[in-house]
């Protein structure tokens, strides 16, 4: 599975925003809203802290549905989850320094559950972890979708 694979699944779901690559400079004012985190797992990995030790994921393409509405905004918050060095403080912070690849779809004015109901509902995404990334949210059963290895 490539980025162009799930870039393309992204595509068919409607979602049209600006590609932010993990070499580019994320100095660009993207604005505020809500943004989807691709990241790659090469390997499988397995989970050990809070109630997903225990669990692993899979080699394959995540999705994580997120959004930053605070100062900096989107550029500032992608430029954060591609950073490699950095006090592990979300449960994504986990999966982000161990990922060979990064890359993020920026959404100004979206909100990040609309994007997980929109990417569930297609078929190439399944849900990867149930309660992952979802802390904080009443709606979804969680914030990390996998793309489905075809
Ligand atoms: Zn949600």
């Amino acid at each position: 599975m490539s980025l162009q694979a799930l870039q393309d699944a992204l595509t068919a779901a409607g979602l049209a925003g600006e590609w932010v690559a993990r070499s580019e400079p994320a100095s660009i004012d993207v604005g505020k809203g809500a943004y989807v985190l691709a990241l790659e797992l090469v390997r499988r990995l397995n989970l050990d802290f809070s109630k997903f030790t225990g669990s692993t994921l899979e080699p394959g393409w995540y999705v994580y549905l997120g959004s930053a509405r605070g100062p900096g905004g989107l550029a500032a918050r992608l430029q954060r989850h591609f950073r490699a060095d950095k006090k592990l403080h979300w449960h994504i912070d986990r999966l982000t320094t161990e990922a060979a690849q990064l890359g993020g779809l920026v959404v100004p004015g979206g909100h990040e559950c609309a994007l997980r109901e929109t990417l569930q509902q297609r078929p190439e995404f399944e849900l990867a972890l149930p309660g992952f990334g979802s802390t904080d949210c009443r709606r979804c059963p969680s914030h990390l979708l996998r793309l489905r290895p075809c």
